[in-house]
């Protein structure tokens, strides 16, 4: 058994019963049991927890759900990047989930859409800014884990707005915002030092998401001015996922004019249709605007980041593991990070020396921690969220062509008490959860 802050985990034997973990007995114990399952050999983990995923494009949530699962995610946290929909419409559509989910209320698409600020270009009005505070109020009352914030999304986004938002998360317990900052160029570093700022003037905990993606060229510099802010007292983090490109809707701002530059010269041949008439081919300007016209809900790979960065900063010890999974209406297209996140994130882990347990942590008992949730240890009483994987054998296998094949060497998982993997495949179990804070 591996897993939490237990670098090399116990021999052990695990009992499940009514959904709780309710003995932690020595692995030659003889245990009569409905159901048993030999793990001799395997690595008995807390079920992974990832705090960034998109399952709220209200079609594709199976898809994302199972995918998550088939990597040996039991909980997540969704609606991320400005696009959670009000708390009152997530929990109607997802009362039985397959895995243990918590939503965060977008300011793009719930909150600025609801008060008819559809623009994303212009700042929304004082009136709005109130109307807006009420709307994620009344969400947060009714269970939602926090707000999202896409400001690359919506450049007009102002400061006061996003502080306003900010202060009314803020007067609850237990609650975050989560950030897909303002520029993914060299303005970076200002877009980081932006939402520092928001974090410690509104004394409010802000997870910066997906840091990598964000920050080409300057990722060092930016987890260092995150953990530097940690160090004097901000409730500021970052996550990231292991993949050096990344991936929007074709009709999001990421691809307006000047992103030649703002890239420092990768155009159109960097960009890859994931999904629709041009999947799989590298764009050109004239591709890239008829995709931008006629399918704006189309997802395009971005393959402009590099990898020695994107893995050291995964292998930063301040780094969480997070997947960003998402992917196209029906399944059509996807980014291979739906599948593959967790096996290749250990993967790279391993191969620069950390041990299983430091590495496991990074997507258990971590991001269990930084979001309040329960879940990323295993003890007695604890919920039976419990990820089983061969560790010679467990790699990813989804690529930017096959995005959602999923990985080898995963053995079991048990989402609250019932088992939701066996034998390759996903069971039909929905065990899951909707989480309400
Ligand atoms: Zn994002």
């Amino acid at each position: 058994m591996g897993g939490g802050d237990s670098d090399e985990g116990v021999a052990a034997s695990l009992a499940i019963k009514d959904g709780k973990i309710s003995a932690i007995l020595p692995q030659d114990a003889s245990i009569e049991a409905e159901k048993v399952f030999d793990a001799t050999g395997m690595i008995v983990s807390p079920g992974f927890v990832d705090i960034h995923v998109h399952d709220e494009y209200f079609p594709d949530a199976d898809t994302v759900q199972r995918c998550l699962i088939r990597q040996g995610v039991t909980t997540a946290v969704a609606g991320n990047c400005g696009s959670g929909p009000l708390f009152e419409e997530s929990s109607a559509a997802r009362e039985k989930p397959w895995l243990n989910l918590s939503y965060l209320v977008g300011n793009c698409a719930a909150l600025r859409e609801a008060v008819g600020r559809t623009d994303r270009y212009t700042p929304s009005t004082g009136d709005e800014i109130a109307r807006m505070k009420e709307l994620l109020r009344s969400s947060l009352k009714a269970g939602a884990k926090g707000l999202s914030l896409g400001l690359e999304y919506a450049p007009g986004t102002s400061f006061e707005e996003i502080s306003a938002l900010a202060s009314v998360v803020s007067e609850f317990e237990n609650r975050i915002v989560t950030v897909h900052i303002r520029y993914d160029d060299d303005r970076c570093i200002g877009a980081v030092q932006e939402v520092i700022r928001l974090s410690e003037e509104n004394r409010v905990r802000l997870q910066v998401s997906h840091l990598g993606s964000m920050t080409m060229y300057h990722t060092r510099v930016c987890a260092e001015l995150i953990t530097q802010a940690a160090a004097r007292g901000v409730d500021v983090a970052f996550d990231c996922y292991p993949y050096d490109a990344f991936c929007a809707r074709a009709g999001s701002a990421v691809y307006d004019d000047g992103f030649v530059e703002r890239w420092k010269g990768k155009g159109p041949e960097c960009l890859e249709a994931a999904s629709g008439r041009f999947k799989g081919q590298r764009l050109t300007f004239e591709s890239l605007a008829e995709m931008r016209s006629a399918d704006p809900m189309g997802l395009i790979v971005a393959h402009v980041m590099d990898k020695d960065e994107i893995e050291e900063c995964i292998a930063n010890p301040a780094c969480i593991i997070a997947s960003d999974a998402l992917c196209f209406a029906g399944g059509g297209g996807a980014h291979p990070r739906i599948a593959g996140t967790f096996p290749r994130a250990l993967r790279i882990l391993r191969g620069k020396g950390y041990s299983w347990g430091q590495a496991l942590s990074k997507m258990t008992t971590r991001p269990a921690e930084r979001m309040g949730l329960d879940g990323g240890r295993l003890f007695e009483g604890s919920c039976a969220n419990v990820t089983v994987f061969d560790p010679e054998n467990f790699t990813d296998r989804a690529t930017f062509q096959e995005p959602f094949l999923p990985p080898d060497g995963l053995r079991l998982v048990v989402i609250n008490g019932q088992v939701a993997f066996e034998d390759g495949n996903a069971t039909e179990s929905k065990s899951g959860k909707l989480i309400r804070f």
